[in-house]
């Protein structure tokens, strides 16, 4: 049995995942204390072409804990990576789930259309089961990049016709509330934060227009980058050996077109991210990435154009 003081330390960690802050504390703890009453949301965890660095980033944690996560929070019907069940042990659990219906359904990865067999579950092409995983949901937690918006496996010419699953469910008229966590991967803060905010408030977080929670990706990476300063003075970094301070913006940085909470949240345990450690931002959350002619903006194209112009080309490219 958890101490009060214990439950209460459990809620302000997750209300530090879902916003950053202590202020859901309340909240959160109301709609936790009604959960122990009640059943906790069953969670059934997809895998589709994908290279569960979702899973892994999520088991890592950040400022939320996986084992409270797993244990307190939710209760975890099946998962492919982390079931000790796979193939059509797997398959049956995931069944019995589906027949139970009503779970929350988080899906990492894309669905190959075209070639089918590219990612198969128990002998099966996702593309043909997925349909009813979904339909018998309560609703779809889409994580990281390659679920939300197709990521690696839609780009380039795309032999087997991969597809986001907002697209799987747009070509098979499913209508189901949904939300999307962008990034690659998955940040655990948001992935896990969104689904105890789903399990604690029973409803969806506010949405942006790209279909991601507010919470998280509501500003502009580059408008709480920690060299923004040196944008603002046109100081761009020219020599990754000599500067560590300087903008990005030169070497191909997207955090101007990216909207997430990178720069506060950070990562790793919240030891670091992208910029800081001197490397651009290649805008995994961007609903384009990986973008169709380059990962970075392309470095002589935006040499010695003024931003007011450039930000026109670097919304196009
Ligand atoms: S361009 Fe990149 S490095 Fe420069 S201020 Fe914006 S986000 Fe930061
Ligand atoms: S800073 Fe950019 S590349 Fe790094 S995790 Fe955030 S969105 Fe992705």
């Amino acid at each position: 049995m958890l101490s009060r003081r214990e439950f209460l330390k459990i809620c302000a960690n997750l209300s530090a995942a879902v916003c950053g802050s202590n202020m859901l504390v309340n909240n959160i703890a109301h709609g936790m204390m009604k959960l122990t009453d009640h059943e906790k949301p069953e969670v059934v965890f997809l895998q589709g072409q994908a290279c569960s660095g979702c899973t892994m980033s999520m088991m890592y944690g950040n400022e939320s804990s996986f084992v409270d996560f797993i244990t307190r929070i939710i209760k975890l019907q099946v998962h492919p990576s982390l079931s000790f069940s796979d193939g059509e042990d797997y398959f049956e659990r995931l069944n019995r789930a589906v027949d139970k219906g009503g779970y929350i359904l988080v899906v990492e990865g894309s669905v190959p259309m075209k070639m089918k067999k590219a990612c198969m579950i128990a002998g099966l092409p996702l593309g043909d089961i997925l349909e009813e995983v979904i339909r018998r949901s309560k609703a779809v937690v889409m994580s990281g990049t390659c679920s939300a918006n197709g990521g690696i496996p839609a780009s380039g010419r795309n032999e087997v016709g991969a597809v986001s699953v907002e697209k799987y469910m747009e070509m098979k008229r499913l209508i189901k509330p949904y939300i999307k966590i962008a990034g690659c991967p998955s940040h655990p803060d948001r992935l896990m934060g969104t689904v105890a905010y789903m399990a604690s408030m029973n409803k969806i977080p506010k949405k942006t227009e790209e279909k991601t929670p507010a919470l998280y990706y509501e500003e502009l990476i580059h408008n709480r980058c920690s060299r923004f300063q040196y944008f603002s003075q046109d100081i761009y970094l020219k020599d990754f050996e000599k500067e560590k301070h300087t903008c990005l913006l030169k070497k191909g940085c997207r955090g101007t077109i990216t909207k997430s909470d990178c720069p506060t949240r950070r990562w790793n345990g919240s030891v670091n991210v992208c910029i800081e450690s001197n490397t651009p931002c290649v805008g995994c959350i961007n609903p384009s990435w990986p973008f169709k002619k380059d990962i970075y903006l392309d470095a002589d194209s935006v040499e010695d154009i003024p931003w007011a112009v450039l930000k026109e080309k670097v919304r196009a490219d």
